[in-house]
């Protein structure tokens, strides 16, 4: 008896666990208020606002409830203050990201219903979502039926996938791993050796394939490496191709590099985090001519499509591959039903990933309520922002200026007449900055250092780009005396 009372007493203290109607409906109007007042007031804010303190003591727990006031108060004050406005049109650095807000409904929903994603059964309709939204992919960056893949948190975790199917593809063993060789180019991502070193390949030998004049892996440098690896007894085995390079935008020849490894029987794996979500346009697609033929490939909804942060794919051309990688199963698991892959495959059976988010309704959701017409304006729309800013730049007296963007980010920098260059642009990215119009990015290629606009936002439109150009002109005058 005592041990039913001690039950009852817990279930009691537990209660507060239980969201009725009221609660559920009084909470979500605050968080509704919430997200309404930092949407309606965000395009005014600051592009950046520096840390000003240290709060990690409010922000701790207490075994005693809080209201939502001060919950959300505490989120105004402490965590939603400082750092980039990612949401300002006029931020042009990195890579770019958006926020639909559908998207953060489809979160939300998401959430509440709480389906489990990971395996068919459970949640076959979820399944056939997100499957159908993998096919959709496919279908626009033009691979074919029996295509597979993933949707993920992001391209770090896209680019392992692809690079994990590949390995078990061409059965890259521990033994083979320091004869094995991966082509990349210095432009390459650093996610992807990350991702070489976590799937256990770190001790292959990378070579850095030269760039051509336009920054773009040249292809008979390529094949000349290919065929001295294979001559000296090497594994030539995985070829990264780069769609959208986050430095400079640029995109590799991928016809070419698809040429090549058909020849050589090598993996294609293309990154196109950045740059994939153009194949959506006429103009992308024609800039990406190759894609297509990759063996895999990645892309972030969250830069291209606009989403929140949090979505990236996967996409391998023969989805058996990606299977043959991931398809596992415990015992525990009988009751989720016997799959075979060509009949009814789940999520986990392509993903390292069982039990995840519905990662599908956050992609969908925006796609369906506004239609794919207007995504695809928004992206050529980018493109000819990024040519009228290159345009623009290439008039003004002391800037230099490299080839034409392929996509939308373009590399930049000012010779100034006196003194050391990177010096110079060195203090005129943060005379820009501290300006505080329109926030960039910059790099160093080369020794070179390169002040870059990325154009991406879904909100970022022409005058937006004229502010920008007006900035940097201004500030480049004003550094160098004129
Ligand atoms: C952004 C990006 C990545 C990394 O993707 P995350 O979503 O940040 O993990 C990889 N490759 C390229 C080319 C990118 O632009």
């Amino acid at each position: 008896m005592e041990l039913r009372e001690k039950i009852k007493a817990l279930a009691q203290a537990a209660l507060p666990l239980e969201y009725d109607a009221e609660r559920r409906s009084t909470a979500l109007e605050a968080v509704r208020d919430y997200a309404e007042s930092f949407l309606e007031t965000v395009a005014a804010k600051p592009v950046y606002t520096p840390d000003a303190r240290d709060t990690a003591d409010v922000l701790g727990l207490d075994e005693e409830s809080a209201s939502m006031s001060d919950a959300l108060a505490i989120l105004a004050e402490h965590v939603d203050q400082s750092g980039l406005n990612i949401r300002s049109s006029r931020y042009f650095a990195f890579i770019p990201s958006g926020g639909l807000y559908p998207a953060a409904l489809g979160d939300f929903l998401g959430a509440a219903i709480n389906r489990y994603t990971g395996v068919r059964f459970p949640a076959p309709g979820a399944t056939r979502l997100e499957r159908a939204m993998l096919r959709w992919l496919a279908d626009e960056v033009g691979y074919p039926p029996g295509s597979e893949g993933d949707l993920t948190s992001g391209g770090s975790i896209a680019n392992l996938s692809g690079i994990v199917a590949a390995r078990r593809a061409h059965d890259i063993r521990a033994r083979d791993v320091e004869r094995a060789v991966v082509y990349m180019t210095r432009l390459t991502h650093h996610s992807v050796a990350k991702a070489l070193g976590i799937a256990g390949l770190a001790e292959c030998r990378t070579r850095f394939v030269p760039l051509d004049r336009s920054s773009r892996m040249e292809p008979a440098a390529l094949e000349k490496a290919i065929v001295a690896d294979h001559d000296t007894g090497l594994l030539p085995w995985l070829i990264v191709g780069t769609a959208g390079t986050t430095d400079l935008g640029t995109v590799d020849p991928l016809d070419q590099l698809a040429d090549i490894a058909v020849q050589h029987d090598m993996w294609l794996h293309v990154d196109a985090a950045y740059g994939g979500a153009f194949a959506l346009c006429e103009e992308g697609k024609r800039r990406l001519r190759g894609l297509d033929r990759s063996a895999s490939l990645v892309l972030d909804p969250h830069k291209g499509f606009f989403l929140p942060y949090g979505s990236g794919v996967v996409l391998v051309r023969n989805g058996a591959r990606l299977y043959e990688a991931y398809h596992a199963r415990g015992s525990y698991m009988q009751d989720l039903q016997s799959v075979s892959f060509e009949a009814d495959a789940s999520t986990c059976d392509f993903s390292p990933e069982l039990t995840r988010p519905f990662r599908g309704l956050r992609l969908w959701l925006p796609l369906k309520l506004i239609g794919l017409a207007p995504f695809r304006a928004a992206l050529e729309e980018k493109l000819l922002l990024a040519e009228y800013f290159y345009d623009q730049i290439e008039t003004f007296a002391g800037f230099e200026i490299g080839p034409r963007p392929d996509l939308s980010v373009v590399a930049f920098r000012y010779v100034p007449k006196r003194g050391d260059a990177n010096e110079f642009n060195r203090r005129l990215a943060d005379a820009i900055r501290n300006d505080g119009r329109i926030f960039l990015s910059t790099t160093t290629l080369d020794g070179v250092f390169t002040l870059r606009m990325a154009i991406l936002c879904y909100h970022s439109h022409l005058e937006d780009v004229d502010i920008a150009l007006q900035t940097i002109q201004e500030q480049a005058r004003r550094l160098a005396g004129e």
